[in-house]
């Protein structure tokens, strides 16, 4: 079958797009545009199986179900493929038979939008509380603390506040289960107390497997039950960041992805609604343009900690440096290749959603974010092996901020 989506050419997909505004409303709320945004998935979700969980963000889940095209279910698996772009998917779409047909659908036709930046941690608790990463205080894989002053590492939650005392948004299934629906979620055995799963996916029944097929047939047994199931599958992530996106080893990721897919679309009960969504996309790297922070003293000049990630860099400064100068000469060394922002221009573009105040030490006083293949890093604190990645995400190209919404009814 021939695919019937254009694949824009590689420039494209590298450059930055235009800054999504979350807040950005008419006077029925939020603009439909704006709904296609990971931040509504779950908010929608729950107003298709009949539970609706307004948000900081959706006051209105059934626009927010509009706006998606969710149909009204008793049953609904919401699946988030960590990794999976939706213009990486669309460059491999020979490799994955349903999730072909599933794009070869009109309605599934147009990618939507994930948070900044497209990271995991940013996009987990945009996902799991319908808001934005300025309301979670889940910034990016790293970030400062400024309670210690030092930088906490996301992902492993290393000198980072306790989950609950940082994200303090209620979660969708934390909304679900007290307006008496179901909620449960599938997933690794060791992830179930994870400091991730606490701060952005509390409250569902958690079904542990350590079998990805296990997991599938789990998911699909929960949903003869009314409410929602959701089901987490990381694999192409994983295989993306050690060996490339478009690795021989990234696509036999996919293709099992694809077939554990089709399996969950057999196995699930005759009317479920089942939602292919993902975190982020991926760009391959150029190690020709990648900046040591280290070795350039314009640009660790007046900076006292990093935070982000090489695509999309929070620059905390110095006391008693003023973060124009700082990010003025980022600007000037980057030109084109970055956008450089102050803290105050980024929260007034919306950059990170409404934004806590609470949460506004913990973003940087410069943000940068990178365009086409280019990476900035710092060998200060990172090593060989995490500076060599040869795919990444973070900044808010097409090819890492769009990602699929794809709708299929077993
Ligand atoms: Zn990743």
């Amino acid at each position: 079958m021939d695919f019937m989506i254009e694949i824009p050419d590689t420039d494209q997909l590298l450059r930055l797009k235009p800054l999504h505004r979350e807040d950005l409303v008419n006077e029925t709320g939020v603009l439909p545009e704006n709904l296609r945004h990971l931040s509504a998935v779950l908010p929608a979700l729950s107003a298709a199986v009949g539970t609706p969980v307004p948000t900081a963000v959706h006051a209105d889940p059934a626009a927010a179900q509009a706006a998606l095209g969710l149909p009204s279910v008793t049953s609904a698996i919401v699946v988030l493929v960590d990794g999976m772009g939706y213009w990486n998917l669309a460059e491999r779409l020979g490799h994955t038979p349903y999730l072909r047909a599933l794009m070869n659908d009109s309605a599934n036709a147009r990618p939507i939008d994930t948070c900044y930046p497209s990271t995991t941690v940013a996009a987990m608790g945009t996902f799991g509380t319908g808001t934005a990463p300025g309301l979670t205080g889940m910034l990016g894989y790293t970030q400062l603390n400024p309670a210690r002053d030092v930088i906490s590492q996301m992902i492993q939650w290393t000198n980072a506040p306790r989950p609950e005392d940082l994200q303090r948004q209620p979660t969708v299934f934390e909304g679900i289960a007290a307006n008496g629906g179901r909620a449960t979620s599938v997933g690794l055995p060791n992830f179930k107390k994870s400091a991730l799963t606490v701060a952005a996916l509390r409250g569902p029944r958690y079904v542990g497997d350590v079998n990805p097929m296990s997991r599938v047939s789990k998911a699909a047994q929960a949903a003869r039950e009314p409410g929602l199931t959701y089901l987490y599958a990381r694999d192409a992530d994983k295989a993306g960041h050690h060996y490339g996106w478009n690795s021989e080893e990234w696509v036999s990721k996919l293709e099992a992805i694809d077939h554990r897919l089709r399996v969950l679309h057999d196995e699930a009960p005759a009317g479920t609604l089942i939602v292919i969504t993902a975190d982020h996309g991926m760009v391959s790297i150029d190690p020709t343009d990648q900046v040591d922070i280290a070795s350039v003293p314009v640009l660790s000049e007046g900076v006292h900690l990093v935070g982000g990630e090489p695509r999309a860099l929070m620059l905390y400064c110095d006391g008693d440096v003023d973060p124009a100068s700082v990010a003025g000469r980022w600007a000037n060394y980057f030109g084109e290749r970055a956008r450089v922002l102050l803290r105050s221009e980024a929260v007034a573009a919306g950059l990170f959603g409404p934004v806590d105040d609470r949460i506004l030490p913990m973003i940087g006083d410069v943000i940068v974010t990178a365009a086409a293949r280019l990476t900035i890093v710092d060998s200060r604190i990172q090593n060989a092996g995490a500076r060599a990645m040869p795919a990444v995400h973070g900044s808010a190209t097409m090819a890492e901020q769009e990602i699929p919404l794809l709708i299929d009814v077993a």
